[in-house]
């Protein structure tokens, strides 16, 4: 007990022993102690009721009264008058934290839309969520957000809650021209974020970029070209001075086509969103890349194709070629003479399919793995230059896969060999044909 309460209780008992030491007093004065006593005691109840019910009162009207005297119900009325007040501090606090946070929403420049995950009603949005999504107060506050969003597919994306991909192009409801990134953040079990941000700028540069590398590949096609050309026409034996000249410009101009040709080949891709789907003919894939692994080897290495899957693939053939091409062409490229390579086409459990190309060549360090697929990322220059390489073609790898739906899976160990895996999802597999089967046959 506090020493302040201690001292309420002390002054609420001395009262008391007052009050009824006054009764008892004229009690004894008018010769009726008992009456005296009792109705004494009856006026304390009632002040004591008077107090509570006033306490009562103040609690359910919420009324704030300084508090006065220094008995217990006096004491109880500071307490309460302190809690309340305490309380007045924290709900100012809250609320100005409240304002804070909606004035920094209100002033993104990106739409921020709360949506009710039970029934998807839309229960807050951003002053940005009108010029980008065609949002108004009050007119879609509580509505629908697959209705106030039409025409933006927002219905199966929302069924896929927590698991949405990014909506990563988009046009705005309200102006077409306007590209939007979606996100949907499902912050809490009752409610999602929706966030809309303009992207039509970024696309609109990233559009002038790749037409800008498209159209500088395509100029230099032709004269490269010609050079070619009149290069090959050249001949060593006019000038063998010239000799070595001759055949270091030829060898450059011919990286130089290679470089053009991959460049051109890999602005084509992006600027496509899909692919023509066809029935590629695995069998017959496999064959090809067999010959042209052994013709670039030329003997050099021991090379097996292992078909265990027996299924084709439904895409586009001469970009998966290209793609596998490209995996097959490194692995004879980064192994050393009397290496082995293995490209081997296997089911999964899941019912997808893996064309892996296993090799026993140099490997690559761990750290380069992540950012392999970038355009001109190299472990070695030096190795890729010597070899031919464009430093493009895991980049092209990249790409047809990512159109197909597959991934790229890299495996490698300094010294011991890589495995580069291209893993299909079961909806590209397809049954075998028969005629493939006999395309396989050597
Ligand atoms: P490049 O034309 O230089 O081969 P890629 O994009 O095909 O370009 O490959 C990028 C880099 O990845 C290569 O320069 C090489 O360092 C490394 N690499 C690719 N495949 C292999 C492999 N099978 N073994 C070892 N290193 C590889």
């Amino acid at each position: 007990m506090l020493p302040i309460d201690r001292h309420a209780w002390l002054r609420t008992l001395l009262h008391l022993g007052l009050v009824l030491g006054g009764g008892l007093l004229v009690g004894l004065a008018l010769d009726q102690v008992w009456p005296a006593l009792t109705l004494t005691a009856l006026s304390l109840l009632a002040w004591h009721y008077w107090r509570l019910h006033r306490l009562l009162q103040r609690l359910a009207t919420r009324q704030r009264l300084k508090p006065q005297g220094t008995g217990v119900w006096s004491r109880l009325d500071a307490l309460l008058y302190r809690g309340q007040l305490e309380m007045r501090a924290r709900k100012r606090r809250l609320l100005a934290m409240l304002r804070a946070y909606r004035a920094v929403a209100t002033a993104l420049p990106d739409a921020v839309v709360l949506v009710d995950r039970n029934s998807q009603r839309i229960l807050w949005f951003n002053e940005a969520a009108t010029p980008l999504l065609g949002l108004r107060y009050p007119r879609d506050h509580g509505r629908p957000v697959t209705d106030a969003l039409q025409p933006l597919p927002m219905a199966s994306w929302l069924a896929a809650g927590r698991h949405a991909e990014p909506l990563e192009d988009v046009a705005s409801p309200v102006d077409p021209s306007l590209r939007l990134s979606l996100r949907l953040l499902p912050y809490s079990d009752e409610l999602w974020l929706l966030l809309a941000r303009d992207v039509s700028k970024l696309l609109r540069l990233e559009h002038m970029r790749r037409d800008f590398v498209a159209n500088v590949s395509h100029e230099l096609r032709t004269p490269l070209t010609v050079i070619h050309g009149y290069l090959e026409l050249l001949d060593g034996d006019d000038h063998p001075e010239w000799g070595p000249l001759l055949s270091e410009m030829r060898r450059q101009s011919q990286r130089m086509s290679r470089l053009v040709e991959d460049l051109l080949t890999l602005s084509r891709l992006e600027a496509r969103d899909q692919l023509p789907e066809e029935e590629v003919a695995m069998a017959s894939l496999l064959a090809t890349l067999r010959r042209e692994a052994d013709a670039l080897s030329n003997g050099r290495h021991r090379i097996r194709v292992e078909d265990e899957a027996q299924v084709d693939l439904r895409g586009a053939s001469k970009e998966l070629h290209s793609a596998f091409g490209n995996l097959v062409s490194n692995a004879v490229r980064y192994t050393p003479d009397g290496g082995e390579i293995v490209i081997r086409f296997s089911r999964l459990p899941d019912g997808g399919a893996v064309l892996a190309v296993h090799d026993t060549g140099y490997g690559i360090p761990a750290a380069h793995l992540p950012r392999l697929t970038e355009r001109f990322y190299r472990v070695s220059t030096s190795r890729s230059r010597e070899t031919g390489g464009t430093g493009l073609g895991l980049a092209i790898v990249k790409h047809v896969l990512g159109l197909h739906g597959a991934r790229l899976q890299i495996s490698s160990e300094v010294g011991v060999g890589s495995i580069f895996s291209c893993v299909f999802t079961a909806d590209r597999v397809l049954p075998r044909q028969a005629h493939s089967t006999e395309a396989a046959a050597p």
